[in-house]
């Protein structure tokens, strides 16, 4: 199924894992799935290592599995920097063969100090690539506080209508802490002429490393009501776990009571996280028929 179809009837609900690293047993992520199984998202997203290699492979397997032994419509990421356009293709049919509609199509991240290289600049690129050569359901990356990179919020608006003219079905947000960035980041959207669907992208924060992380990577900023939960429980793992899984229910009951056409949860890979954010929002979501 085409995951864009999909919000004609619904709030569209998914999930994003990630799979092991390549020197890592592939089997982690089938028990990760597993954990997952109480929960009934619409589709699940499996990101992709930039510059292709053994993870990619591991991609499109995971993307596929999700999809035909799980019953659960997949997403396979793909970001294209490095890559020529034969490695493009290669990797597009492998897709294609193995059964996967929705590719989330990324430019990736340029390493530092790195030119870039290969025949994308852009996932606009890519987008026009895949547009022009195959039948998939295209999703891209947005950035409702902007990408670090763009000069400034009227030119990342600019770049991401052209991202969708030249092909996107459907938007994935980069997390944030302050759904005030969403509904400001959809004003412009909106005037920008951009109908593509939007989903939140919703990160549960369980450990203070991992938002340091975050923060030096996309740039977000941190509000002042999320500062204060890391200070009072970074020295107490269960309570910041508890309570960053509050703040990610709270985002996202504001966010569906707002309109938002569908949330997309960033598992981390962690299924117990997962679960208890799914039991506090599903009923705001019901679920769709998912079994392909
Ligand atoms: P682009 O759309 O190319 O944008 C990058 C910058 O260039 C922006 O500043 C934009 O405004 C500007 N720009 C865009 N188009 C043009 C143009 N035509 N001309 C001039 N400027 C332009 N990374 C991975 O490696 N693997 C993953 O699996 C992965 N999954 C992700 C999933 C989501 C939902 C998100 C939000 C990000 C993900 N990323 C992933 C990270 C992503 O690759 C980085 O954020 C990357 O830096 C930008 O990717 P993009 O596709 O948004 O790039």
């Amino acid at each position: 199924m085409k995951t864009a179809e999909l919000f004609r009837h619904k709030t569209v609900f998914s999930l994003e894992i990630f799979p092991p690293k390549p020197d890592a047993d592939e089997s982690v992520i089938y028990d990760t799935l597993d954990g997952l199984k109480g929960i009934c998202p619409d589709f699940i997203s499996v990101t992709y290592g930039a510059g292709g290699g053994k993870n990619g492979s591991r991609t499109i397997k995971i993307a596929s599995d999700i999809k035909y032994s799980y019953g659960v419509e997949s997403a396979a990421h793909l970001p294209c920097i490095g890559l020529t356009k034969e490695q493009a293709r290669d990797i597009l049919e492998r897709m294609k063969s193995k059964g996967i509609e929705n590719v989330l199509a990324l430019r990736g991240d340029i390493p530092q100090g790195e030119a870039p290289k290969g025949d994308f600049a852009h996932a606009s690129d890519l987008i026009t690539f895949i547009k022009e050569n195959y039948d998939f359901n295209i999703l891209a990356a947005c950035y409702p506080e902007a990408h670090p990179e763009s000069k400034s919020r009227a030119d990342d608006i600019k770049c991401l209508k052209y991202k969708v003219d030249c092909g996107a079905d459907q938007l994935i947000t980069q997390l944030f802490l302050d759904n005030r960035f969403f509904y400001e980041f959809r004003e412009r959207t909106a005037i920008a002429g951009i109908e593509a669907p939007i989903e939140a992208g919703i990160m549960p924060v369980t450990n203070k490393r991992q938002i340091e992380r975050m923060v030096s990577l996309c740039g977000i900023e941190l509000p002042k009501k999320f500062m204060r939960m890391l200070e009072r429980f970074e020295h107490n793992p269960l309570a910041l776990r508890d309570a960053g899984i509050a703040y990610a229910i709270d985002q996202i009951t504001d966010l569906i009571t707002q309109g938002a056409e569908g949330i997309h949860l960033y598992t981390m890979n962690d299924p117990y996280v997962a679960g208890r954010i799914y039991q506090a929002v599903h009923t705001l979501i019901p679920a769709a028929s998912l079994v392909s």
